[in-house]
């Protein structure tokens, strides 16, 4: 616990000296990402002032919500199953809208309750095959589309930078989603927020933009 929270002092600290660096000028919001940790986890960082929480598989989520107790955002980081778009209502955010079956699935949720669903377009950005999202080069014209989605409301870009990215490349992934934000701001999304940086790259992905951390290891350790 006292481990948690000098962690989390040291981590807030490298942000607000990140964001001076940079010049964005914005506000970040830690997510501590607690998937493979128990639920403990969980209430440690609460506890130590981080109140949002993200989890990249939506069973292991829901499995976890079911048994703490403190009032933490749920956000749901990880690629989401078109057949599971329901357990939507148990998050605040998604950050991981990364294709269009995907987005009509996540629209007929948020119609169907009456009240869109808060959702991160990710981007791709060197077009890496493992990893989701859609290329930079259609996110205008997905902006486009998804204008129609009534139940879907586009809050920000998320990316992932290759592991074992060089400093270049982290930039240029980063600089990449922030241009993506830009393209859905201008197709007239409300998308004010940047998710990206993980426990080896988060004081870089401040410096371009970050809005979000999506931080594991470095608040709890290696996964086991
Ligand atoms: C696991 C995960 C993280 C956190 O990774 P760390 O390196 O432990 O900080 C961030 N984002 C996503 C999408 C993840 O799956």
């Amino acid at each position: 616990m006292q481990d948690v929270a000098d962690r989390v002092s040291e981590v807030r600290e490298r942000i607000a000296n990140a964001v001076r660096r940079g010049g964005h000028g914005q506000a970040v919001r830690v997510i501590a990402v607690t998937k493979t940790q128990g639920t403990g986890a969980v209430e440690a960082a609460y506890r130590c002032g981080v109140e949002d929480v993200g989890e990249n598989r939506v069973q292991e989520a829901l499995d976890k919500q079911a048994q703490v107790t403190v009032p933490v955002r749920w956000h749901l980081i990880g690629h989401l199953q078109r057949n599971k778009v329901k357990a939507l209502e148990h998050f605040w955010l998604l950050h991981a809208l990364d294709s269009r079956r995907l987005a009509e699935a996540v629209d007929g949720v948020g119609r169907g309750r009456a009240r869109p669903v808060d959702v991160l377009v990710q981007v791709n950005v060197v077009g890496e095959e493992t990893k989701g999202g859609y290329a930079l080069a259609d996110i205008a014209r997905e902006a486009e589309w998804l204008q129609a989605c009534a139940g879907i409301r586009v809050v920000g870009a998320m990316t992932m930078a290759p592991f074992d990215a060089d400093e270049a490349t982290l930039r240029r992934v980063f600089a990449g989603a922030r241009s993506a934000r830009e393209a859905l701001r201008a197709a007239g999304h409300a998308a004010t927020e940047l998710s990206m940086g993980m426990s080896g790259d988060y004081e870089i992905a401040v410096e371009e933009g970050a809005t979000m951390v999506r931080v594991g290891t470095v608040l709890f350790g290696e996964r086991h």
